[in-house]
């Protein structure tokens, strides 16, 4: 047999253990239990810093912070404090140690200079351009533009100006769109900080947007894509976008799901279940989030009596102006089968959009065949690998899809308000050119998508991925 070898990261980690052996030392154990507005801790590039006091003086928030409380942040920390070394700077104050031990998720190799390298240019592109990074008037006039659209399609398709059943079923496709769309602008960018510098507007409008009016837990999508999927991103056993139990999800993604018989057709049962989505989100923010504090593998931090309520009434209040109105006070004639439909479109419209970037045949997965793994690649190139874009160019489809055809810049720069990504993009593939790192951009949606379909195939089948030229 042979000796067994040391991966890199633990030699990183033991040198770490031995330069800071007179440091306090935490593991990250210990550091998870401060993850509340009482104690929280966080942990970046293995030091741990106390930042209880930092809470109410956080620019992004308090609510931000505590999300990352009693966690490893180190590449949120770099991806949302780009523009500025005063974050750093106020980061180093509340140094209380360094972390010793194994880490919670499997780690990224340090960055070689291709991230870096990536903000410098993109930051000095806003300086010389005198841009905000952080511009939402795009975000609202694209709202303001849907609204009425989304208003008169809910009264069509309940039946107050018309009693044609053709008109009430295209009414409710159209009101399904109406749904997602917001909800890729407004609240997406709302979640990432994206929208103006004012923390209170984006919890403000990621509130009412997404609990108020859909009836869907901003709480519950910040855990699962913010904490989650953003530093993650397609690590399987970690990403909450991918099967979280690897026995029995009913799609399989990754190799290291057992192959059973029934995913041989996954391509074809999935694409009609997507529709299911945004119904199934409303439940799991109840089940998975709030009563399991879990995410997939993300640990849910201490969740309030206000959480709660504001989770019950917002539900409440969605059943109300969703069902009982059209239901009881505008008699709304066939009723179900107009809800269901929208329901369905946007469950589609959601879903489709979040499977392409990253569910493909041209993405690359992490610990896809073991069950732990230390990942060979830092963060910012795995972001790269892990994403695929589609459309550049096409203004209508960065509307529709609320900008996630740049997918792989939105994973480096999240904060960036989503208008400015056709500008960077250029900018982020120049620096992967450099830096020999296939960016890859396919030609329309279509493309996306049939990548999309063909990956469920080939993981339905057999398992192995394989390298097909797409346009
Ligand atoms: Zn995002």
């Amino acid at each position: 047999m042979g000796e067994l070898q040391p991966s890199p990261a633990l030699v990183r980690r033991e040198s770490n253990d031995i330069k800071s052996e007179l440091k306090n030392k935490y593991t990250w154990q210990q550091v998870a239990e401060k993850n509340s507005a009482k104690e929280a801790w966080i942990i970046v590039r293995d030091k741990v810093y106390d930042v209880t006091e930092w809470l109410w003086k956080h620019p992004g928030g308090k609510e931000m912070l505590l999300l990352h409380a009693g966690r490893e942040c180190t590449h949120t920390f770099d991806s949302y404090h780009q523009f500025s070394d005063k974050s750093a700077n106020i980061l180093r104050k509340y140094e209380i140690g360094c972390l010793v031990g194994d880490s919670e998720f499997p780690t990224y190799l340090p960055d070689t200079g291709f991230y870096k390298e990536c903000q410098r240019r993109v930051v000095a592109y806003f300086a010389k351009n005198h841009l905000n990074p952080k511009q939402n008037m795009p975000a609202m006039a694209r709202t303001l533009t849907i609204f009425p659209v989304g208003l008169l399609s809910y009264l069509l398709m309940t039946g107050c100006f018309t009693s044609n059943v053709l008109v009430m079923l295209i009414s409710s496709i159209l009101h399904g769109c109406c749904v997602a769309i917001p909800l890729m602008h407004l609240v997406h960018d709302s979640s990432h900080g994206a929208i103006t510098g004012n923390h209170k507007i984006w919890e403000f409008i990621g509130r009412l947007a997404m609990d108020w009016l859909n009836g869907l837990s901003f709480t519950s999508w910040n855990n699962q894509h913010i904490v989650g999927h953003h530093i993650f991103t397609n690590v399987a056993g970690v990403d909450p976008d991918l099967p979280v139990n690897f026995k029995s999800d009913i799609r399989r993604i990754v190799e290291r799901q057992i192959l059973q018989p029934i995913y041989a057709w996954q391509h074809l049962y999935l694409p009609p279940l997507y529709g299911l989505l945004s119904l199934k989100f409303r439940i799991q923010d109840f089940t998975h989030t709030f009563f399991s504090r879990t995410n997939g593998a993300v640990r849910v931090n201490p969740i309030s009596l206000k959480d709660w309520m504001l989770l019950g009434s917002s539900k409440l209040f969605w059943i109300f102006h969703r069902i009982w109105i059209p239901l009881y006070v505008l008699n709304a004639p066939y009723f179900w089968l107009t809800f269901f439909l929208s329901e369905f479109v946007t469950g589609l419209y959601l879903a489709f959009n979040f499977q392409v970037s990253h569910i493909s045949l041209t993405c690359q997965y992490q610990c896809h065949d073991r069950d732990y793994c230390n990942i060979p690649e830092e963060w910012a190139i795995s972001q790269i690998k892990s994403s695929v874009d589609y459309a550049h160019g096409s203004s209508l489809v960065a509307f529709l899809s609320g900008g996630l055809n740049y997918q792989a810049t939105h994973h480096l720069f999240p904060s960036i308000s989503q208008y400015y990504l056709p500008e960077i993009a250029p900018i982020v593939r120049d620096v992967c050119r450099a830096y020999q790192i296939d960016y890859v951009v396919l030609p329309t949606f279509f493309d996306a998508l049939k990548a999309h379909l063909l990956y469920l195939k080939v993981m339905g089948k057999n398992g192995k991925r394989v390298d097909v030229h797409m346009g």
